[in-house]
């Protein structure tokens, strides 16, 4: 065994860590090690890109190793990509340990029977989204009664009440003592409390309230009306020439308005929202992720807990619904000590909404001025720098 911070890990383990250039833990990591090893539930908050995946995977692979063709740890995700993000983790440690732990990813909108004859081989980690899941369970493929770990990954989205019954669902197929583990970014007393029904005298662990978001983002905003949005995006990406940018717009009609004019005028783009298919947004992301296109438009579900490397630049074409909402979007850029910009497009009217997510998050907006306009927006002094004001 070797030291990995106040972590003992294998020897192959720390090998394989170093290959993906990871040579000390995050906070989160050390944190809740022991803990996940020992069996215990617990409900995690901790900073975009802090390294949560590797904060469960870590201790499950060890309490897990040895074991072949038993499915034993169900993750659970809001989105498809999410799932094969966490799959595709899961994969490069088995690789890189040369070990035989396996996973699957299922979701839905695609064809079950090949997620039916990869499941046959009983892989240890079953990733995906709770529908499929179900629907997997019902048919017998997952073995819900062998599962000993359920991670709910995004926790406070699949938490959200348009969506619990779902996970719920998942629940009460496995076995009552599980082991449940909640993971998220953030975790609003809502999502909390739905996971310490779900589990009781689940162990807490938040991050300091002040570390909220990476400090290495620089935040702004700018005023611009709801009509001239893409004209301002435009202008905004053009002074972010050849950077990696990430832009949020909620409206499939807008995204496509946005796509359209910057196609026309050759900016290298491309967009992952609800009208695209499954495989569009699979290679939409792939293009992305290896540098071909240089801009992603996404909405806020297609866009959740993906990491993607060198994100410069984040764009919110409309305000986020909220405090939740930015974070996640924001959190997209300046990860593991990297620089990152977060603008946001506001109308007059929102300007207050500014206000509130600086005194909510903790955070400084600039005003972005593109456009020679005097400054409209009177920031009040210090209240932004109040924790107690929520
Ligand atoms: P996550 O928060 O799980 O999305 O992870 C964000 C990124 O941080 C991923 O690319 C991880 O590979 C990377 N990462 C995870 N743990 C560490 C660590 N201890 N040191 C450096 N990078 C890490």
């Amino acid at each position: 065994m070797i030291n990995f911070g106040k972590i003992e890990l294998e020897e192959v383990m720390m090998e394989a860590l170093k290959a993906q250039k990871i040579n000390k833990p995050t906070a989160v990591q050390e944190a809740v090690y022991e803990e996940i090893l020992a069996g215990k539930n617990m409900i995690v908050q901790a900073q975009t890109g802090s390294g949560k995946t590797l904060a469960y995977l870590l201790p499950l692979i060890r309490k897990y190793q040895g074991i072949e063709k038993s499915n034993k740890v169900l993750i659970l995700v809001p989105t498809q990509e999410l799932a094969l993000q966490v799959h595709r983790q899961i994969e490069q440690l088995a690789k890189n340990t040369g070990s035989k732990i396996s996973s699957v990813a299922v979701f839905g909108n695609v064809r079950i029977d090949r997620q039916i004859e990869s499941l046959r081989e009983k892989p240890l980690f079953v990733v995906g989204t709770a529908n499929r899941v179900l629907e997997l369970i019902e048919k017998k493929k997952i073995a819900a009664h062998l599962i000993e770990t359920l991670v709910l990954d995004e926790a406070d989205k699949l938490l959200h009440k348009k969506v619990i019954e779902e996970q719920k669902m998942v629940c009460k197929k496995l076995m009552r003592d599980t082991q449940k583990l909640f993971f998220s970014a953030s975790m609003p007393e809502a999502a909390v409390k739905a996971a310490e029904e779900l589990a009781p005298q689940a162990v807490i662990y938040r991050e300091k309230k002040e570390n909220t978001m990476p400090t290495t983002i620089q935040h702004s905003y700018a005023v611009v009306k709801k009509n001239e949005r893409i004209e301002m995006l435009r202008k905004v990406l053009s002074a972010h020439k050849n950077q990696k940018c990430i832009v949020f717009i909620n409206g499939s009609y807008e995204i496509e308005q946005a796509l359209a004019k910057l196609t026309y005028l050759h900016y290298n783009v491309e967009a992952i929202y609800g009208r695209s298919s499954k495989e569009e947004r699979k290679n939409a992301m792939e293009r992305f992720k290896s540098g071909k296109t240089n801009i992603l438009i996404a909405t806020d579900i297609a866009a959740r807990g993906l990491h993607i490397e060198g994100i410069d630049v984040v764009i919110h074409v409309a305000l986020p619904q909220d405090k939740e909402d930015y974070q996640h979007r924001a959190g997209r850029c300046g990860r593991n000590g990297k620089k990152g910009e977060s603008i946001v497009f506001v109308t007059e009217n929102e300007l207050p909404h500014i206000q509130k997510l600086e005194r909510q998050l903790l955070i400084h907006f600039a005003h972005q001025t593109t456009d020679n306009k005097p400054k409209t927006y009177n920031r009040p002094k210090k209240k932004a720098a109040d924790p107690k004001k929520k």
